[in-house]
């Protein structure tokens, strides 16, 4: 039978979607196969199809045991002879499904990457000729992820010792170039056979809103949509619970879900919300990877998470069904002050601070922009391919195009004489000739660019500052204290070679604004 066969008998899909068929080719044809789906793009088919294609029997690695037993029960369905090995199962019913999978029973084993590093089970896997190996969510390899799972290594390990090596296929939703390196380099893919589908997602409007009130956003957004489910992400566990308070106090279906419940609590909340039992799920970040529900008509995060890596992932949890679906993002300044907390209060080495602290300004930039949200979302995690998407909040709500430049020069000029050695909130009390006593003290009233935007509150330069930043005039540095620094492009800004063009956005009171949106 062919692929294509296949998906019709087994699955009832009439046709490959981008990607898909590419991926599968690559596999039959005894490639090690790198992909980069995103999230509800549909990897599982890319290598279920080629399992049931090869002789032997293939095994998944996968993160989760609520993951696996999706796709066990899901393969069930389809007809297909399928397993899970997880700490859940006895030692002798673990011992009878090897045994199972030994005569040829499945096509499929699905299992944890904890269970390659037991050496007694290894050896009992030794005796089943394995065709592929699929490493499922991939990024968990990576120390550079933000999912890191040990253990994932040494499945990249252990392959390679294997006597008779089998395929091996990696997939994963979200990899930046370094993820995607790292990946790479241990896996030693062939670049011929790493695949990016196209990241954007047509049946997704992703939006930022600055200076909302959150409460009154998403009491108005909810109420024109009873019925429709969705995810509300917080950003801490006091926030999940205070945010569910509210909504359920104002008579909202919604439920709650972060580490500090217990597993029944969550179990119980999970369940509701997949059965449509809830509308809302309030939840932090630990709402994540298990969730199989196609028909999330919105994910809203009520502050901005600390990097794009799990943004994407976050609101990629919305429209898998491919309806319309919202990726809303609340920003308040005070959300970047809360990841910086997060960062500098970790554990984590100098070196990783720093990457921490980058991905936060990359965030921080997606805020800011003015370019197509989701392009620039496809453009970070490597697909150049995307153009704007005309749905976003910035392609939607695009105003009339001003010259800034002289703005922008007295910003830049001003950066440049605090010798690039402050960074934003400084720079803004100096622009607007504050009189705090630390301006004072470092005689930074002396400058000349002292007061040069004094008409302006502290709140709209800093907003400009971030502007500027996100298009790349101003480069904010990965230091505990961030700086400032004039990029290449503002030197010619500066002398006046290059004019900045802004598209203004028509500033709306905020109850129209919310009236339109809605
Ligand atoms: P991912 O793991 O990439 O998030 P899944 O493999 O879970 O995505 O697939 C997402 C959804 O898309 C599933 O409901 C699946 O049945 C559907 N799907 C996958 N491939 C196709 C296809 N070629 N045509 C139609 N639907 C598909």
């Amino acid at each position: 039978m062919k692929p294509l066969e296949i998906l019709k008998r087994h699955y009832g899909h009439n046709a490959f979607r981008p990607g898909q068929e590419t991926v599968v080719n690559s596999i039959l044809a005894g490639h090690d196969t790198f992909a980069i789906m995103p999230t509800g793009a549909g990897k599982s088919i890319c290598y279920q199809i080629p399992a049931l294609m090869m002789d032997g029997l293939s095994l998944v690695v996968s993160p989760l045991i609520s993951l696996m037993k999706d796709q066990v029960d899901q393969l069930h369905e389809s007809g297909i002879a399928a397993t899970t090995i997880n700490s859940s199962l006895s030692f002798a019913e673990m011992k009878k499904r090897l045994q199972a999978a030994a005569r040829g029973k499945y096509k499929l084993l699905y299992l944890a990457p904890e269970r390659l590093e037991m050496e007694g089970f290894r050896s009992m896997l030794e005796s089943i000729p394995l065709s592929l190996v699929t490493i499922d969510e991939a990024h968990c390899i990576s120390q550079w992820g933000h999912d890191f799972r040990p253990s994932y290594r040494s499945v990249a390990h252990w392959v390679r010792h294997l006597p008779q090596r089998p395929v091996v296929a990696a997939f994963t939703a979200t990899a930046t170039q370094e993820v995607r390196n790292d990946i790479t380099n241990l896996l030693r893919f062939d670049p011929d056979h790493i695949f990016i589908a196209p990241l954007t997602r047509d049946n997704l409007t992703f939006s930022v809103k600055h200076g909302v009130d959150r409460r009154d956003y998403v009491t108005r957004y909810l109420s024109k949509r009873p019925g429709q489910p969705g995810i509300i992400y917080c950003a801490t566990r006091k926030e999940t619970d205070q945010v569910h308070r509210f909504l359920v106090e104002r008579g909202f279906q919604a439920g709650k879900y972060h580490a500090g419940l217990t597993e029944e609590e969550r179990h119980q909340a999970q369940e509701a919300f997949a059965f449509d039992r809830l509308q809302v799920m309030v939840a932090t970040n630990a709402f994540g990877m298990g969730i199989d529900k196609s028909n999330v008509r919105f994910v809203i995060h009520w502050q901005m998470p600390g990097n794009l890596e799990s943004y994407y992932q976050e609101a990629g949890r919305a429209g898998r069904d491919g309806e319309a679906a919202d990726c809303i993002l609340l920003f308040s300044p005070s959300d970047v002050r809360t990841q910086s907390f997060l960062i500098e209060s970790n554990t984590l080495t100098a070196e990783l601070k720093e990457r921490e602290r980058r991905k936060l300004q990359q965030m921080r930039q997606y805020c800011h922009t003015q370019r197509c949200l989701q392009q620039m979302l496809a453009h970070h995690f490597g697909d150049y391919t995307a153009i704007s998407c005309k749905r976003c909040s910035n392609c939607a709500n695009q105003g009339e195009q001003q010259d800034i430049t002289l703005e922008a020069q007295k910003i830049l000029s001003c950066v440049r004489r605090m010798r690039e050695r402050f960074g934003v909130s400084m720079t803004a009390k100096v622009l607007k000739g504050s009189r705090n006593k630390r301006v004072k003290e470092l005689k930074l009233d002396r400058l000349p660019t002292y007061g040069l935007l004094q008409n302006w509150t502290e709140k709209a330069i800093t907003h400009r500052i971030h502007v500027l930043a996100a298009e790349g005039y101003l480069h904010i540095t990965d230091e505990e204290f961030p700086r400032l620094t004039l990029t290449p492009v503002a030197a010619e800004v500066l002398k006046g070679k290059r004019s900045v063009l802004l598209r203004v956005k028509q500033e709306k009171k905020p109850q129209a604004s919310v009236k339109k949106e809605l």
